[in-house]
């Protein structure tokens, strides 16, 4: 690993100062992702801004939402009562995320910003064009059985990574901020814009401006709980990230679904949120066939590479087995 300065700031503002004045600092939360990053050569940022003393842990209920601090641990977010009794879903993604140990360690605003699992962008020794922009992209014409399957419409990527975070996919079916402090003063983002597709700029996961910090995440109240299911499909049931993962949403009234959301993990380089689908469940009766009928619908448009053609079987079945669970019909 290379020398770095480390750096504690007291204040949000003077966090946030201290990464304007200083542009490939990086801050630091848990460091579950970025020590790792770093010990590989990865990461090389010649400052650390460590922000685990700044006041960003709480977790509150505040008119129509949850406030969760950036620096709440996942751990203590899926198990604090709020969290449990209101959103239902995204503690059952954080549960089905890393190990005990790692959540213990890992924040919020740690967890929207880790980096992809890609072997080849771990791999200083190989091509990637996340890692080295322009060097290429060693998984396109390597081993990509556990990249993407759905893309920006019909361009060509110049990465096929898919974004690992569980937390992020319950976050994208829910209506989810993130609250950010920059130069500027505060701003919210909506959870679809933060992170990006990978068409030009595959190194930039998110749309942050320089400097900014994420200070917490908002999630509105709604009529889901009794309805969602989070279903996790992975290599290894003790810890390994998702090949394919379903964030399933309903609400339900008189035997019909009255509002829908679907939230895909492991197919795409950002979660992967299911519009269309959401409107054709609007007003139906829950059944399989309904449920199989808008699977096939959307997976017309996968596109999967070498190896990974059996995700796309794999994401209609978890799609119709999550929302089956949540629709209380398995
Ligand atoms: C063995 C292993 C298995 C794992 N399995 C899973 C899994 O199955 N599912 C899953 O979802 N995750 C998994 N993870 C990833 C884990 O969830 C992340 O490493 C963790 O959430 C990162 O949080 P952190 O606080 O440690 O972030 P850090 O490592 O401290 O930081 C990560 C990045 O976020 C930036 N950052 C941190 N906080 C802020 C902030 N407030 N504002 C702006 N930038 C910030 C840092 O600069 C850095 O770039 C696994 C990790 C490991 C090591
Ligand atoms: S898929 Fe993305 S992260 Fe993996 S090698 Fe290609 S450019 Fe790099």
């Amino acid at each position: 690993m290379k020398p770095f300065q480390y750096l504690r700031p007291k204040t949000v503002s003077e966090a946030v100062s201290m990464a304007l004045d200083n542009p490939e600092a990086q801050y630091i939360a848990g460091g579950t992702n970025l020590i790792d990053l770093m010990k590989r050569g990865i990461a090389s940022p010649p400052k650390l801004i460590d922000i685990n003393h700044l006041p960003l842990k709480k977790i509150e209920h505040r008119y129509d939402r949850i406030r969760i601090g950036a620096l709440a641990l996942n751990s203590d977010v899926a198990q604090h009562k709020l969290v449990k009794t209101r959103q239902p879903l995204l503690a059952e993604a954080l549960l089905a995320g890393a190990s005990g140990q790692i959540r213990n360690m890992a924040t919020v605003g740690g967890n929207l910003l880790q980096r992809t699992r890609c072997s080849y962008f771990y791999d200083v020794a190989l091509p990637c064009n996340k890692r080295k922009p322009g060097s290429g992209c060693g998984a396109e014409g390597g081993i990509n059985r556990t990249h993407a399957i759905f893309f920006n419409g019909s361009e060509v990527p110049s990465c096929i990574a898919v974004h690992p975070s569980d937390m992020c996919v319950a976050l994208a079916a829910l209506d989810t901020s993130v609250v950010v402090a920059g130069p500027a003063g505060e701003r919210r983002i909506l959870f679809k814009d933060l992170h990006r597709l990978s068409t030009k700029e595959p190194e930039m996961d998110t749309t942050l401006n320089p400097g900014e910090l994420i200070t917490s995440i908002e999630v509105l109240d709604n009529a889901f709980t009794g309805h969602s299911h989070y279903l996790k499909v992975r290599d290894r049931a003790s810890y390994a990230f998702a090949l394919v993962s379903v964030a399933a949403a309903l609400q339900m009234d008189g035997g019909k679904i009255w509002d829908a959301r679907l939230a895909l993990g492991g197919v795409a380089h950002k979660p992967w949120r299911y519009w269309a689908i959401e409107l054709m469940l609007r007003g139906q009766p829950p059944s399989e066939k309904l449920f199989r009928e808008v699977a096939e619908h959307e997976l017309q448009s996968a596109r999967a590479g070498e190896h990974n053609a059996y995700k796309i079987k794999l994401t209609a079945n978890a799609m119709i087995a999550a929302l089956k669970i949540a629709a209380g019909i398995s």
